[in-house]
C-alpha cells in the first residue's frame, strides 16, 4: 500500500485556522495514525475529532486520476495546451477581464502565490477570488480600514493571558475545537471569564459564563452601546487615544444605536458592558457570524473601536482576535490572492506599488483596478463577461450562496477549468477540462494559521496516479502561454520568491516582510509567527504606530443596521453553519465513518412553537424554500434556537445529499465595503415534506 513506510512525517491538519500541528505514522501494515504534535505552538500536542481522524481520510477513493477533457482521459500535455490555448485566445479576442481564477484557502502559500502572480502580473486582470471571501473578507475590510493593513494583531497566547474573552458570532467549541480547549484550559487555571454572543445556544456556550443571544445582526448595535457605555464610564485611554483618529465621529453615530435593537435585557446587557469595560486584559474573538453578513465590516470595525478606544491591543492578553475559518486563508491574504489585494499586503490602487511588484516580477503588465469577487464573478460568468473560469480546490456549485444559479454559470461559460483531488465534486462535473491535484499528505508547501503563524505542510505520500500539485500546473500553463518567471522546480524555490518579494514590500513600508526566511532550511522550517523581529512579543499595535500613512490608527462611525426583515412569504430567518465533525463539502471527512456518527445527513435545528406552528414532528423531513431554491432536511426540535430563527449546517452536497445542499437556498446578498457574503440570514418557507 502507497501507506507503508509513512514515519515519523510533522506536517499540519488541513482543516481549520488553528493550524495544529500533526504527526504522522504508520504500522507495518500501513495503518496511518495522526497525533498532535506535542512541540507545535498552535496546538501544543491537542487535536480534535476531525484531526484525529485524519488518518481514515488516506484511500484513494474516488480520487481523480489523470487529466480529462471533455470527460474523457488525456495526458498532461494535452490538457495544459488545451487551457494554456484558450486563456491565451480569450485575453485576445475579449481583454484579460474576460478570464477569471477562483481559489481557495485550501490552496498552500506557494499555489496561491503562483496563481495571484499569473493572474495579476501576466494575464493582467485582478479577476482572482477565492472562497476566502465567504470566510473572512469584511475582517480584511475592517483590518484595513482601522489599521491601514490587514494586520491580525494578536496571538493564541493572548487566549492564556486574558482575563476575559468574548466570543461573538463564533462557536468555537466546534468550529475551532482546539482553540476551544485552550480556552477551557485557560479558565481552569486562572479563572478566566467567558462570554459568548450568539443568536444560538451553541455548544460554546456549555462553558461560558454569560450567553448573550442576540437579536440576530445586531452586533454592531450591542458594540456601538458598549463604545458609549466606555466613554460614559470614564473607560477610556486619552493616551492611547493621542495616537488614534476618529473617537469623535464614532461616539456620536455609537449613541444613536437603540438598545431593544439586540433583543437583550437590561439587566443581561448591563452585565456585559460592566464585565468587558472593568476587565482590562480582554480579547474579543469573531468569527463568521460577524464576517457573513451584508454590514460584516462594520461591525468588524465597531468591535476594533472598542479595543482602540480603550488601548486594549496588541499587549499581552488583550486584542481584538478574528480567528478564520480555513487552514491558509491568511496564507491567501499575504500572497494577495484576492481581486481587491495586490502581494504581500500591498495595495492593487497605488502605483508605487504596483510598480515595484512589477518591476520584480518583470511582468508585461499589471492590473491596476480590482477584479470581480466571489458573487460577482459568477455572475459574469453567467452573462459572458468571463469566458474562462479555472477553479482551484473549491466547490462553488455548492458552497456559493445561491448555488444552482452558481452551477448554472459554471455550466453555461465558455470554457471551464477545474483543478481536484476528486473527480464526482458538483463542480467537477461541470468542467470541460478536469485537472487532478494532489492533496494533503501528498503535496507540500507552508500554510499560515489565524494567528500569522507560517508551518509547513509535508507530503509523506506517492501522489497517485498523475496528480499534481496545483502551483505546478498554473506554472505550466502560464509558461505554455510564453510568460517567463514561472520556472521553479520546488515549492522551496516559489516561497524563497515570496519572501524576496516580501522583502520588496517591507522597503515599501508594508508590515508583511518575511525576507529573514528567504534562505532558511525549507524542509526543516520550524513554525514562525511574523513579524520575526518581535514588536511587543510579535504582536501588533501595541506601540500605538499603525500601518497608515500618518501611523495614527482610525475608529470608523458605525451605523448599526439589523438584517432585511423577512417576509410574510419567507417568514423564517435562516441561518447557517458548520457542525463539529464535518469540514467543508466533507470530501476529506465524509471517508471516516466515524465522523459520520455525530451528525450523519442534512437536518433543520428548528425552536419547538415554530415546528408546532407549521406542523414538523420530530426526525420527520422539512422542505425549506426561499426565492433561490429549495432543501429538504431532517427535523431536529430544539430550544437552543430562537423562534423565527432556523439553523442548518452547509455541508452536504449534490453527491452526498441533493436535496440537503443548503446554499441553493441562501440569498447572495453581500457586504457592500468586502463582498462578502450574508450567509446567516436568509428568509425561507418551512412546511412538512
Ligand atoms: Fe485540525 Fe482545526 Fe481540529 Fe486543529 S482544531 S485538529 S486544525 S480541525
Amino acid at each position: 500500500s502507497r501507506q507503508e513506510g509513512v514515519s515519523g512525517t510533522r506536517t499540519t491538519c488541513p482543516y481549520c485556522g488553528v493550524g495544529c500541528g500533526v504527526l504522522v505514522a504508520s504500522d507495518v501494515k500501513g495503518n496511518v495514525t495522526v497525533t498532535g504534535d506535542p512541540d507545535h505552538p498552535a496546538n501544543r500536542g491537542r487535536l480534535c475529532v476531525k484531526g484525529t481522524a485524519l488518518g481514515e481520510t488516506l484511500a484513494t477513493d474516488g480520487r481523480l486520476l489523470a487529466p480529462r477533457i471533455n470527460g474523457a482521459e488525456a495526458g498532461w500535455d494535452a490538457a495544459l495546451d488545451l487551457i494554456a490555448t484558450r486563456l491565451s485566445q480569450a485575453v485576445a479576442m475579449h481583454g484579460p477581464d474576460s478570464v477569471a481564477l477562483y481559489v481557495s484557502g485550501q490552496l498552500l502559500t506557494e499555489d496561491y502565490y503562483v496563481a495571484n502572480k499569473l493572474m495579476k502580473g501576466f494575464i493582467g486582470s485582478a479577476n482572482i477570488d477565492t472562497n476566502s471571501r465567504l470566510c473572512m473578507a469584511s475582517s480584511v475590510a475592517g483590518h484595513r480600514r482601522a489599521f491601514g493593513t490587514d494586520t491580525v494583531p494578536g496571538q493564541y497566547e493572548d487566549l492564556d493571558l486574558a482575563d476575559l474573552v468574548v466570543l461573538v458570532g463564533s462557536n468555537l467549541a466546534w468550529c475551532h475545537p482546539v482553540l476551544h480547549q485552550r480556552l477551557m484550559a485557560a479558565k481552569a487555571a486562572r479563572g478566566t471569564k467567558i462570554v459568548v454572543i450568539d443568536p444560538r445556544r451553541t455548544a460554546t456556550c456549555e462553558g461560558a459564563d454569560l450567553h448573550l443571544a442576540l437579536a440576530p445582526g445586531a452586533d454592531a448595535h450591542l458594540f456601538n452601546m458598549l463604545l458609549s457605555h466606555l466613554a460614559d464610564n470614564g473607560h477610556l485611554n486619552t493616551a492611547f487615544l493621542q495616537n488614534v483618529q476618529g473617537l469623535e465621529a464614532a461616539l456620536a453615530t455609537a449613541r444613536i444605536s437603540d438598545v431593544t435593537d439586540t433583543g437583550l435585557s437590561p439587566a443581561v446587557l448591563d452585565q456585559f458592558l460592566t464585565l468587558w469595560a472593568g476587565t482590562e486584559k480582554v480579547v474579543t474573538v469573531y468569527s463568521q457570524g460577524i464576517n457573513q453578513s451584508d454590514s460584516g465590516t462594520d461591525k468588524v470595525n465597531a468591535i476594533l473601536n472598542c479595543h482602540l478606544a480603550t488601548g486594549r491591543i496588541g499587549c499581552p492578553g488583550m486584542g481584538p482576535f478574528s480567528v478564520t475559518g480555513q487552514p491558509n486563508a491568511m496564507g491567501g491574504r499575504e500572497v494577495g490572492g484576492l481581486a481587491n489585494m495586490l502581494a504581500c499586503h500591498l495595495e492593487l490602487e497605488n502605483p508605487d506599488h504596483r510598480a515595484a511588484v512589477q518591476g520584480f516580477w518583470a511582468c508585461p503588465t499589471m492590473a491596476d483596478r480590482p477584479g470581480l469577487k466571489a458573487v460577482d464573478m459568477f455572475r459574469a460568468a453567467e452573462d459572458g463577461r468571463i469566458r474562462a473560469l479555472w477553479i482551484l480546490h473549491t466547490n462553488p456549485a455548492v458552497s456559493m450562496p445561491d448555488a444552482d444559479r452558481v452551477a448554472r454559470a459554471i455550466a453555461g461559460c465558455d470554457f471551464v477549468v477545474v483543478s481536484d483531488a476528486f473527480a464526482l465534486t458538483d463542480t467537477a462535473r461541470l468542467a470541460d477540462v478536469l485537472l487532478p491535484a494532489t492533496a494533503w499528505g501528498e503535496k507540500d508547501g507552508t500554510v499560515t494559521n489565524s494567528e500569522r503563524m507560517i508551518s509547513r505542510q509535508r507530503a509523506f505520500l506517492p501522489a497517485p496516479g498523475q496528480a499534481r500539485p496545483d502551483w505546478w500546473q498554473l506554472a505550466q500553463v502560464a509558461r505554455r502561454m510564453g510568460f517567463s518567471g514561472f520556472e521553479w522546480a520546488s515549492p522551496a524555490e516559489i516561497f524563497a520568491e515570496h519572501a524576496a518579494l516580501s522583502g520588496v514590500a517591507g522597503t515599501l513600508g508594508s508590515d508583511f516582510d518575511i525576507s529573514g526566511l528567504r534562505g532558511a532550511d525549507y524542509e526543516e522550517l520550524a513554525p514562525v509567527v511574523w513579524p520575526q523581529a518581535a514588536q511587543k512579543g510579535g504582536r501588533f499595535f501595541g506601540n500605538g504606530r499603525f500601518h497608515t500613512p500618518d501611523e495614527r490608527g482610525r475608529m470608523v462611525p458605525v451605523t448599526a443596521r439589523l438584517p432585511a426583515k423577512v417576509t410574510q412569504a419567507h417568514p423564517f430567518r435562516l441561518n447557517t453553519g458548520r457542525i463539529r465533525d464535518q469540514w467543508h463539502t466533507m470530501t476529506r471527512t465524509g471517508m471516516a465513518p466515524r465522523l459520520s456518527q455525530h451528525l450523519g445527513e442534512p437536518y433543520l435545528e428548528i425552536h419547538p412553537a415554530d415546528a408546532a406552528r407549521v406542523g414538523l414532528a420530530p426526525a420527520t423531513l422539512a422542505e425549506l424554500t426561499s426565492p433561490q431554491g429549495r432543501a429538504i432536511l431532517r427535523v431536529m426540535i430544539s430550544d437552543a434556537v430562537a423562534p423565527g430563527q432556523p439553523f442548518a449546517p452547509m455541508h452536504w452536497t449534490g453527491e452526498t445529499a441533493p436535496s440537503g445542499r443548503v446554499d441553493a437556498l441562501v440569498a447572495p446578498v453581500t457586504d457592500p465595503v468586502s463582498g462578502q457574503p450574508a450567509s446567516k440570514s436568509t428568509p425561507v418557507a418551512i412546511r412538512p415534506f
